[in-house]
């Protein structure tokens, strides 16, 4: 369940969120897409705790965001599981060691419990012989899967995930969407901004094209894939299917 609330958010004057409002009572798998600029990012960094909005409000099954509390943001922060485009692993760290270390620093895991739980996710995604290299000695699809299995080892009230395939090739996008729509259907919640439009409307509940700060429209994938009501999604949806 999430509410969002007349959430507006300016950089320098200049509106990026303008009243944003979403109420989505039963909803597991949320898609943002939209043109370049729309403020997709910017939302998600706001669900995420890591940027505060200037007015509204959001709630995650009935938990609103404190903006105004640093300590209850903090607490937030760590609940979510964030996944960026790219860049996400500390590159000084083995993948074993990216998983653990928020684990142990951050949910106070002891050691041994933090091994154990990071080399279960490496096991089940397949990922256990990559255990022992650093970010540059993986690819670019392996990185996004350590990422991904960071973010939910923790176990995250929602993960949130801004593009997490758009710096990949085909071949390794399949690969990290392979193992985003695994973890959805074992009940995980996510918010997923993303260019791949198959993958959206495969895997999300809801989707909501976000253009100019605005959401134009939001409904189940199949009705705004097949029937898009706005202009600016059927404009959208033209330009990039
Ligand atoms: P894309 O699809 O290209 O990732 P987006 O929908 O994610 O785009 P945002 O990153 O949310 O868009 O950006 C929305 C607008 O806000 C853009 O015009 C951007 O330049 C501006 N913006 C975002 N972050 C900042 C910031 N920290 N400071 C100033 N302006 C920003
Ligand atoms: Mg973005």
């Amino acid at each position: 369940r999430l509410r969002i609330d007349q959430l507006s958010k300016s950089f320098a004057g200049h509106a990026v969120l303008n009243q944003v409002s979403l109420h989505l009572e039963k909803v597991h798998t949320l898609s943002l897409i939209g043109p370049s600029g729309g403020g997709k990012s910017t939302l998600l960094r706001i669900i995420a705790g890591l940027e505060y909005p200037n007015s509204g409000e959001v709630e995650i099954n009935g938990e609103r965001i404190s903006f105004q509390d640093e300590q209850a943001l903090l607490t937030h922060r760590r609940t979510v599981g964030t996944v960026f485009q790219a860049f996400n692993l500390f590159p000084h760290l083995t993948a074993l060691q990216n998983i653990t270390l928020p684990l142990e620093k951050v949910h106070h895991y002891a050691p041994a419990e933090a091994s154990e739980i990071a080399q279960q996710f490496l096991t089940r995604f397949k990922l256990e012989k990559h255990s022992f290299k650093k970010p540059a000695e993986l690819s670019g699809g392996q990185r996004q899967r350590i990422a991904i299995a960071r973010a939910v080892a923790i176990k995250p009230k929602l993960l949130l995930l801004d593009e997490p395939t758009s710096a990949l090739d085909p071949e390794m996008t399949a690969e990290v969407l392979d193992m985003i729509e695994e973890l959805r259907e074992e009940g995980r919640d996510f918010v997923l901004v993303t260019h791949e439009m198959g993958f959206a409307r495969k895997v999300a509940d809801q989707v909501a094209l976000i253009a100019e700060g605005r959401i134009a429209e939001c409904g189940p994938a199949e009705q705004i894939f097949e029937h898009p009501e706005s202009q600016q999604t059927q404009d959208f949806l033209a330009r990039i299917l």
